[in-house]
């Protein structure tokens, strides 16, 4: 093994002993609200509120039998879009549903129930990752159980990004060692890139996003020069108060929906270092990188789940990811 090799699993490793001897509860800040929806909401409503309150997903809860009842998060919209494209003649019910109908929504439109995993908050938190990287799922609810009543109780969600905060601003001493290049270690994906124009419909793009099974397409020009990105979450703002036609408006105006204070796409090059990508975790509210060529050409996508896989998995034959 070469030094720098050596150094980059030592890094590696010094990450790993830290996510074992952290938990979810160290992750979340001293004070923090929830907002909890009622599994009974209309769907509808859910989306004012999640607006107003400047959030993208959130618990529900079943109120008839006192349990969580899984994560609400941008993908459920995009499944009810879906379903309002596929049955047109329902979209008088579209408003009419409740968000306990969204399990419903799913088997209609033939996509698998994403598994509700979460884990308990004082679990090491590279079982919250393992467990978030294993499912699939973008952020995981810490549910514990109420000493009192004996009944579950939904502490909090953490996210990847969260999580890569949490890794970047606690272990420099680690993520320093990390001198291999995107390159390198095959940081990301680059080939077969769901990629959309400025002029696609809202519609289109959100089809990408549910035949690649992704959260973010790149918008390029007819160069190839990455011009922005296009993110599940934007969704939410076009369904704004059920006008499902602005779903028929084009990316472009789409984007200009985004909240004022969107702070704009991140890239990096392929010959980056890993403990550069930690200094823009540390420093920026990233989400995915976009990875670029010295004038602005698409090279690749690097998301939050790329990295969280390679720092856990990376080297270590026995904690392989099953195969997607
Ligand atoms: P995350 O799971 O972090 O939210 P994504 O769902 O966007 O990220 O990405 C899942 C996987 O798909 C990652 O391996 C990522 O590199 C890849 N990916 C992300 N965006 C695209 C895209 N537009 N085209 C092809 N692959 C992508």
């Amino acid at each position: 093994m070469s030094p720098i090799d050596e150094e980059q699993m030592q890094g590696l490793k010094g990450l790993r002993d830290f996510l074992r001897v952290r938990t979810s509860y160290d992750v979340l800040p001293l004070s923090f609200r929830l907002i909890v929806l009622d599994n009974d909401l209309l769907i509808r409503k859910s989306l004012n509120i999640l607006i107003q309150n400047g959030i993208v997903s959130a618990p529900l809860w079943d109120s008839h039998h006192s349990r969580f009842a899984g994560l609400l998060t941008a993908t459920d919209y995009i499944n009810l879009i879906q379903y309002y494209c596929q049955f047109p003649e329902h979209i008088d019910d579209v408003d009419k549903f409740r968000l306990s109908s969204l399990r419903d929504i799913e088997k209609a439109i033939g996509v698998l129930p994403l598994e509700t995993v979460s884990v308990h908050p004082s679990r090491p938190l590279y079982e919250a990752c393992s467990r978030m990287l294993k499912s699939r799922a973008r952020r995981i609810p810490l549910v514990d159980i109420d000493d009192e009543t004996g009944r579950e109780t939904v502490v909090s969600v953490i996210t990847q990004y969260r999580i890569l905060k949490f890794i970047a601003v606690n272990t420099e001493q680690h993520t320093m060692l990390l001198k291999k290049t995107v390159r390198e270690i095959g940081l990301g994906t680059y080939k077969n890139l769901a990629t959309a124009k400025m002029s696609d419909s809202v519609l289109e793009v959100i089809n990408l996003m549910v035949v690649h099974n992704i959260s973010a397409v790149p918008i390029v020009d007819k160069n190839n020069v990455v011009l922005n990105v296009f993110e599940a979450v934007d969704v939410i703002p076009c369904i704004k108060g059920g006008v499902y036609d602005e779903l028929k408006s084009n990316v472009g105006e789409a984007l200009a929906r985004r909240p004022e204070d969107f702070q704009g796409i991140y890239t990096c090059q392929e010959d980056d270092r890993l403990d550069s990508i930690f200094t823009t975790l540390r420093q920026s509210r990233v989400h995915r990188l976009v990875v670029i060529d010295d004038n602005w050409h698409l090279r690749g996508i690097i998301s939050l789940s790329d990295i969280l896989k390679y720092v856990l998995f990376y080297g270590d034959e026995g904690e392989q990811l099953p195969a997607s």
